[in-house]
């Protein structure tokens, strides 16, 4: 598999690319106030006099939130620093009440990490990747600007003010948008299967920054532009195919690229100038007077970890070492919802590659039929067992499953009711299948010339006739023993 390039007149470039994620961190109240959190509330009803800024309001760290992204941090292997402070970076806009953020610079909570891409020849990435995560701070949002409520005002919605963020900076480490896409999806799979972020990126509770750079490859790292709140993978990866290829332009040309920041136009998928990067020293960073620094106690940090779930990789190489395909566990343990209701089928007794298999094909392609998500499937694990179960034991097979399925689908009844009611228990009564392919046998004796005569291609054929003579209830195995000895 090649390496992605940017192919100029000057030759072949290379893309380097850091993420800086925003997540919203899963908590009832905000960072430093009770006030509430939920998404979609009426404006400014959500805000306490510290989130408005009222002079002599005082923050209070919200354990909550700490755990949380004390959790993230060691899901990523990370680094937790038991000693770490907060920071005011200062700065003025009409969203931000009190003139400053409380963000961590110098001291962030949790130091260096590392999260690993999965191979995905289809998107060009040939093998699994470490991508280094460089640190993970705690910050509070700032407000919304609101410009469409009025021909020539605009308001100010505090219910964001304090909300608790998780910055999540990556290293350089990343070279396509393919492999910035998936390390995008793996740290929202790991987020959510913490608990620690909802990864709804629709809501805003998960966006990214876009750095990009260009360099030949061997030369040292050539300047990044960084694209602000980026918030769909598509977008990222385009955000940085639309830089990558304006950068190789301008340098090409004999220009040179600006530090600077800039804004994405998903309409356009383009990126254009915001403004001037500023650096750290713009914000005027000191230690917040009015927070103590934060002391994590070894206890803290290891009820953080006895609390984590099972993470997607060891949950991948346990499904393969049930003897699932590679492909069907990626695709089971990509969403925390299947992958738990998939642990819910093997709780109850499921044999792991046929429940994998079935999982996959019968019930997400009935889910997606009927648009439901697995959470609202309406076969629970308990239900599926027991069809699986009838298969695995002879009762019933693979094609009259399907049927018995969507009459669960239909009706709501369990598995073994079905094929009770229905007739549908496979014929196992080797005198039966015996009269049948006698039968089929007979009335097919040309068929049965040309097969004796070498057209083995037709045995298949047989083995349908006999099966459809029997209403597809007749236990393959022992139709295609009796056709063997009848044929011999
Ligand atoms: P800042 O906080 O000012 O944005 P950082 O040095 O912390 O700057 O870097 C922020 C992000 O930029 C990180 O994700 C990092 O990986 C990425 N980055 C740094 N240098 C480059 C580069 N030359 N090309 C692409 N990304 C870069
Ligand atoms: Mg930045």
């Amino acid at each position: 598999m090649s390496e992605y390039r940017i192919h100029g007149e000057t030759g072949a470039w290379e893309v380097v690319i850091g993420l800086e994620v925003h997540a919203q961190i899963t908590s009832n109240a905000k960072l430093f106030s009770g006030a509430a959190t939920a998404f979609g509330a009426e404006p400014n009803t959500q805000v306490s006099l510290v989130d408005a800024a009222m002079p002599g309001m005082l923050p209070v760290p919200n354990v909550e939130c700490i755990r949380q992204a004390v959790r993230t941090g060691l899901a990523i292997d990370a680094q937790i620093n038991a000693w770490s402070r907060f920071d005011r970076k200062n700065y003025f806009y009409a969203d931000l009440p009190q003139g400053y953020q409380i963000s961590q610079l110098y001291h962030p909570l949790v130091g260096e990490g590392a999260l690993t891409i999965d191979a995905d020849a289809k998107a060009g990435i040939a093998e699994d990747k470490r991508i280094g995560i460089e640190r993970i701070h705690v910050e509070q949002d700032a407000g919304k600007l609101m410009h469409d409520q009025h021909p020539t005002m605009s308001f100010v919605d505090l219910n964001r003010s304090g909300v608790a963020l998780m910055e999540i900076v990556s290293r350089p480490d990343m070279r396509s948008p393919a492999e910035a896409g998936a390390y995008l999806r793996k740290l929202r799979a790991i987020l959510r299967y913490v608990g620690s972020c909802d990864g709804n990126m629709e809501e805003g509770s998960m966006r990214a920054d876009v750095n990009v750079s260009v360099r030949k490859v061997g030369e040292e790292l050539g300047t990044r532009t960084e694209t602000k709140n980026v918030n769909s993978v598509r977008f990222v990866m385009q955000a940085i195919e639309y830089e990558a290829k304006r950068q190789v332009a301008l340098i090409e040309a004999g220009g040179k690229v600006d530090q600077e920041t800039r804004l994405f136009n998903p309409d356009s998928g383009t990126t254009r100038t915001m403004r001037s990067k500023e650096d750290a020293h713009d914000y005027r960073y000191f230690p917040d007077p009015d927070l103590l620094p934060l002391e994590l106690s070894e206890d803290f940090i290891a009820e953080c970890r006895a609390s984590l779930p099972e993470l997607p990789d060891a949950k991948r190489a346990r499904y393969i070492a049930l003897d699932i395909s590679a492909y069907n566990a990626q695709v089971l343990t990509a969403e925390v919802e299947s992958a738990r209701w998939f642990d819910a089928l093997l709780d109850v007794g499921a044999e792991g590659k046929g429940a994998a298999n079935w999982v996959t094909s019968e019930l997400f392609g009935a889910l997606n039929r009927l648009g439901l998500s697995i959470d609202q499937s309406p076969v629970s694990p308990g239900a599926a067992a027991e069809l699986l179960g009838l298969v695995a034991d002879g009762t019933i097979s693979g094609s009259i499953a399907k049927q018995v399925f969507e009459k669960m689908l239909e009706s709501g009844d369990g598995a073994a009711a079905i094929v009770e009611r229905e007739g549908l228990k496979q014929e196992s009564d080797t005198g039966a299948i015996e009269v049948a392919v006698d039968a089929i046998l007979a009335a097919n004796a040309d068929k049965v010339a040309e097969y004796q005569g070498g057209k083995a291609a037709l045995f298949g054929f047989f083995v349908g006739q006999v099966m459809k003579a029997m209403q597809g209830k007749a236990n393959p195995k022992l139709v295609n023993d009796a056709l063997k000895a009848r044929l011999g």
